[in-house]
This record gives structure tokens, C-alpha cells and sequence, in this order.
């Protein structure tokens, strides 16, 4: 490989190749093969206040669907990542896992029968700063020590290990199931680029490895949802025992496609990594039985060397979503099936779990009638929302920001020191993922104006997120960050960079501060969810007019717009002053955070997410 492997990579291939090393080649004959379901037993939280799943139908209109996801037959959901560290001991890495997590949420709340199929990851990250650098620290872990229940194994083969066992854990909440792949050398959630070798291994093993579990399992699900296109071997694992059934390739395409469920992350393929023929025939091909299945594989690389999984997964599936309006009109033009034609993706905006609103604010909308029993809007949650008392709001947020401070106080800033923002103060935030395209750099454009307003507005800035390992650009943009801080003595007391960002930082943010930030690219977030978090905390939000927020037309937020980066800084700090000039005054903030909720709350339902993938799958029945 040309590309410069970044130093975990380049330590898994040196010591462990493909994941796999003799201890794990040791265990073959002890893994078990033969479990039948799911058992029963390994419930590990069993809710008290059962959902009654067919209300939920039945709010929705959707009792059709009774006899169609049930617990033999659920909603199956395969994801290379899933964000509920506390629960499962996974963590993500960003957005795409936050929603994966927010599924299973939201459908333990709801009574969906899901079970969701990822791989756990032996190893996780914490971000470290060390001389105001960043730096990754890897703690080992297993699934036993997050009370998963080993139910059983399956086997992928590579070129040179003809099998290698792979252990399946499991654990039930409710009406939800997580199956979870597991073998000691896995390794971290996306180690290296993401055309490495070590990635394809992991998609085989959720694939391959996660399709035989459910197989062997006995579930039946009339949808898989391919929760972006690493997870497409799933697809075609049940496109290959198709077709070793005897069932004829074209049939088998046709079936596959009816069943799948593809959810595009990406805005672009350009982005996306991609594997070589090589690559495949050492990972993929191995695992697959029908010569019909693989010559189509072949065919799908088209006359090229290599091949991104999105190509397959368009092939693969009927029914394709984009995670926004925006994101769905640019992926529909900028994917193209194998002969060139167009691919049409339809809109599911994200939603968020009720987890990310705090407990007084959901006790707020249910008691003026903004939401109902199953967190959906009310068919009058407009007027409903009218009736937000201003004094109300500040209590509640004055309770929220206590709230925030006791998670900080746990937690670094760039110097390694708690934090703790008075109640009296205005706090912005600025909390993802340090990725270029997210600009958390144009905050600090103008470090003297930045300085100012906080000082001028008693105002502080918290900011929070990871670049990745193996970005080298943005870990130095976040080091030159930090020096600027230090250098300016109102910044250095006002400007806190909070470490190791997940989600006990986000929910803590999303609740306790006044304002976020969020300012991408136009055209380059697929939806986000953290300005979701903020809106339904009643906080201010100041964005670009980008993902999810552009749902919305014309702006009824603080908008961040202009011609180019300078125009569209300069603006950002306009709203940050009117952002303090309206948290001065209670009515006017109540009416700015009421203006907000109307546009935005059925967007923000998670349960109007699920409502909406369940309408995506089985089209309603037209009257
Ligand atoms: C909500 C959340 C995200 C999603 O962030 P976006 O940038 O809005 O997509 C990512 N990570 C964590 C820890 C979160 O809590």
C-alpha cells in the first residue's frame, strides 16, 4: 500500500495479521456452533414499563404491520458502529453511531422488535492531550465485562485462514436484541484508512460472521437496514445462501434488493475508501460459496481495479435513504448505478432519543402537549408550544447547567483542569467531531473579536471533539488552536477545550449551555444531531444553513451565510453578540427557543424516525 500506515495500523499488521494470531486459531474447536435462538434468559434490563408496540402502530396508522415485525421477525439493523459506551461498551466514533444508538433507543421506548448486529471492539479509545497535542490511548476490553452472553460462534475465511472463529455475544433491552461480534484481535473502531486491509476484516466478520449468527438464530426480518455501505456483506451473505439454495442469481438479486434497507452516510463517493480485486479475494471471496455470486462480484468492479462498497450496496437494495432533505438530493446526484444511470435516494432525516433531552424539558413538552405518549409531536404542537413559559425555561436551564457542571467537574480542559461555568455566565459550545469540514476553526478566525464579545458579554466558549489518529492536519490545526488560546490572557480564562469527547460531554453540553455552534461546510454534513440535542434543550442554536437544519426554509435560528469564509466568520461573531443580546432577556430568548421547537420538534423525534423508516420499507397502502 502507498498510503503512510498510521501507527496502529502498522501494529496490527506487524504483530497480528488480519486480527487473527494463534490464541484466537486455538479456539476453533471450542466454539459452538449450534445455538438456536436467542435465549430468553439473557435479558439484561428488562423494562418495567413495557411499550405497547401495537398502540404505537396504531398512533401511527400502521397496524398493518402487527403481524409483520414481531420478535421472530424483527427489524434487523447491521452497523460497523453503535455509540452506547455504558450499555454495550462500544463507542463510536461519531454521528453514524449516535443514530445507531438512538435506533435502539428509541425502539426499546417504542416496543420495536430490533436486533441490531455490530462488532465488538477489543479496543477502545481515549483521546489524551499531552503538550496540547492530541494523542489516542487504547484500553482493552471484552464483552463479558459489559454483560453480553456468549451465545455461540461462526467462522470467516481469509485467503490464508481457512476459519476464523468468531464469537457471538449478545444482549436483550427490552424489545430489542444487540448481537455483537467479538475476537480478541479485532482491534479499535476504524484503525488506519478505510480502504485498509484491517477494515475489510472487520466488515467481513459484522457481514459474514453477523449474517450466519442470525441465521443460525432462526430470525426471519422482512427488512435489513444496512446502516452505511461497510455493512454490506451482510447483503450479500444472503444473497450467496440464496443462491446455495438454488435459488437462481437474478431471483436472488431480486429478493435481496426487496429486503434491503441502504442508509447513506456519505455525500459524496470521492470520500469513501475503496478495495482492490487483491483485497477481495483475500477477504471476500472466501466466504462465499456460489460461483454465481462471485462472477457478480466481478462484474461490479466493471472493468476497474478497485471498488467502493457503495456501488455494491446500490445494486444491492431497493430502497435507499439519505440522513436529510439536502443530503438526499446531493447523494441522489452524486451516486451512480453501475451502468452510469441515476440513483435515487429518498429523505429520512435523523431523529434523536429522548436520552439526549433533559428529563425536565420532556416533562415540559408532555405537560403543555407538545408530545404525546410516544414522543411524537401532537397534532397541535405548534400552538401547544405557544404556551412555554419564560420563567419556566430559565429554571429549568438554570437546573441543566448545574447539571453540566458536575459531568465537567469529572473531566480536563486543554490544561488538564476541571471545569466549572458560573450560572450567571453565557456559554457557547462547539462539540464534534474535529473534522475540517466542520470549521470548529472559525470561532478562533479573529482571536481579539472572539476575546471581546466573551469579555464584554461575561460569555465562555466550551469546545470539544477528536480529530482522528491518522489526521495529521487537523491534530496540528488543533495544537495551533490551543497555542492561540494561551496567548491571549481573556481567551486562556473564557475558552475551555474539554477532552476525550463522547457522549457523557455531549449530553452535558446539549443541556447545560446556552448557545452551539455549528457551522459546516454547506453540502458537506449528511444531517448532524447535536443542533437537535441543543434546540430540544432550549438553547440558541447558530448554524449554516447545512444536513438537517437546511429541513427547514427559510432559517429560524441564527444563520451563519455569506460568499466566502471571511464574510461568513465576520457573521458568525454578529450572532454570537445577538445570541448574548437575547439570553439577557427571558421573554425574548422564550420566543427565539418557541420558534426554534416549532420548526424543528417532529423533526427531532426519534419515534418520527422510526415511524418513517417503518413507511420507507413497507409503503403505505394508498386509501
Ligand atoms: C450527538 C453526538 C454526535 C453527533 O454529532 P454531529 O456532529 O451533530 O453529527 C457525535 N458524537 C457524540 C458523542 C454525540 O453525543
Amino acid at each position: 500500500m502507498s498510503e503512510i500506515m498510521p501507527e496502529y495500523e502498522k501494529r496490527i499488521h506487524d504483530e497480528l495479521p488480519y486480527g487473527i494470531n494463534d490464541k484466537t486459531l486455538n479456539q476453533t474447536s471450542e466454539i459452538n456452533l449450534g445455538f438456536k435462538a436467542l435465549p430468553d434468559e439473557m435479558i439484561e434490563h428488562d423494562l418495567t414499563d413495557k411499550p405497547d408496540f401495537m398502540a404505537f402502530l396504531a398512533r401511527i396508522g400502521r397496524e398493518d404491520l402487527a403481524t409483520i415485525i414481531t420478535d421472530k421477525t424483527p427489524w434487523l439493523y447491521f452497523s460497523q458502529e453503535i455509540y452506547r459506551e455504558k450499555e454495550f461498551g462500544i463507542k463510536g466514533g461519531g454521528g453514524l453511531g449516535v443514530l445507531a444508538g438512538d435506533t435502539t433507543r428509541v425502539a426499546e421506548e417504542l416496543g420495536l422488535p430490533l436486533v441490531v448486529v455490530t462488532p465488538f471492539y477489543s479496543e477502545k479509545s481515549h483521546q489524551l492531550l499531552v503538550n496540547f497535542r492530541h494523542t489516542d490511548e487504547y484500553e482493552t476490553v471484552a464483552p463479558e465485562e459489559y454483560r453480553f452472553r456468549k451465545i455461540g460462534g461462526v467462522a470467516v475465511s481469509t485467503r490464508v485462514h481457512s476459519e476464523v472463529p468468531i464469537e457471538i455475544h449478545a444482549k436483550k433491552r427490552g424489545s430489542t436484541k444487540i448481537v455483537t461480534l467479538y475476537e480478541p484481535n479485532i482491534g479499535p473502531l476504524y484503525p488506519g484508512s478505510p480502504s485498509s486491509d484491517h477494515r475489510l476484516y472487520q466488515e467481513i466478520v459484522n457481514g459474514f460472521g453477523g449474517y450466519q449468527a442470525i441465521k443460525e438464530a432462526g430470525l426471519k426480518p422482512p427488512v435489513m437496514q444496512m446502516n452505511e455501505a461497510p455493512t454490506v456483506f451482510a447483503a450479500i451473505a444472503r444473497l450467496d445462501d440464496l443462491c446455495s439454495q438454488n435459488t437462481n442469481l437474478y431471483n436472488a438479486l431480486d429478493q435481496v434488493k426487496k429486503l434491503v434497507i441502504y442508509t447513506n452516510h456519505t455525500l459524496v463517493p470521492a470520500v469513501e475508501g475503496e478495495f482492490s480485486i487483491e483485497q477481495f479475494e483475500h477477504f471476500v471471496m472466501p466466504n462465499i460459496k456460489s460461483q454465481d455470486v462471485i462472477n457478480w462480484i466481478y462484474e461490479q468492479f466493471n472493468g476497474r481495479d478497485k471498488i467502493k462498497l457503495s456501488s455494491l450496496a446500490i445494486e444491492l437494495s431497493l430502497k435507499k435513504n439519505g440522513v436529510s432533505k439536502l443530503h438526499a438530493a446531493v447523494s441522489s446526484q452524486s451516486y451512480h448505478d453501475k451502468t452510469g444511470g441515476s440513483v435515487k435516494f429518498e429523505a429520512v432525516t435523523n431523529g434523536i432519543s429522548s436520552h439526549w433531552i433533559s428529563p425536565e424539558f420532556i416533562n415540559e413538552y408532555h405537560k403543555i402537549g407538545a408530545l404525546d405518549e410516544f414522543n411524537l409531536p401532537t397534532e397541535d404542537y405548534a400552538e401547544a408550544l405557544d404556551s412555554l413559559d419564560a420563567q419556566t425555561l430559565l429554571d429549568i436551564k438554570k437546573s441543566n447547567r448545574a447539571n453540566m457542571n458536575k459531568i465537567l467537574a469529572g473531566r480536563k480542559d486543554q490544561y488538564g483542569n476541571p471545569v466549572n461555568i458560573p450560572e450567571t455566565a453565557k456559554l457557547f459550545d462547539f462539540k464534534r467531531r474535529f473534522v475540517s469540514y466542520k470549521r470548529a476553526k472559525m470561532i478562533f478566525h479573529d482571536i481579539d473579536r472572539l476575546a471581546g464579545i466573551v469579555d464584554k458579554n461575561d460569555a465562555h466558549v466550551i469546545f470539544s471533539g477528536k480529530p482522528h489518529s491518522s489526521d495529521i492536519p487537523m491534530i496540528d490545526e488543533l495544537n495551533q488552536l490551543f497555542l492561540a488560546i494561551d496567548n491571549n490572557p481573556i481567551l486562556k480564562e473564557r475558552v475551555h477545550y474539554i477532552q476525550d469527547y463522547d457522549e457523557a460531554v455531549g449530553l452535558a453540553l446539549s443541556t447545560g449551555s446556552d448557545c452551539a455552534i455549528n457551522v459546516p461546510v454547506v453540502g458537506e454534513e449528511a444531517c448532524g444531531t447535536s443542533w437537535m440535542k441543543d434546540i430540544a434543550n432550549g438553547k440558541l442554536l447558530i448554524s449554516t444553513e447545512d444536513g438537517g437544519v437546511a429541513d427547514v426554509i427559510p432559517p429560524v435560528y441564527l444563520d451563519v451565510r455569506g460568499s466566502n469564509y471571511e464574510e461568513e466568520a465576520d457573521i458568525l461573531y454578529n450572532r454570537m453578540q445577538e445570541a448574548c443580546d437575547i439570553l439577557s432577556d427571558g421573554e425574548n430568548l422564550k420566543n427565539q427557543v418557541a420558534k426554534q421547537l416549532k420548526a424543528y420538534l417532529p423533526i427531532i423525534s426519534g419515534s418520527r424516525m422510526i415511524a418513517d423508516y417503518l413507511d420507507l420499507r413497507f409503503e403505505r397502502t394508498k386509501q
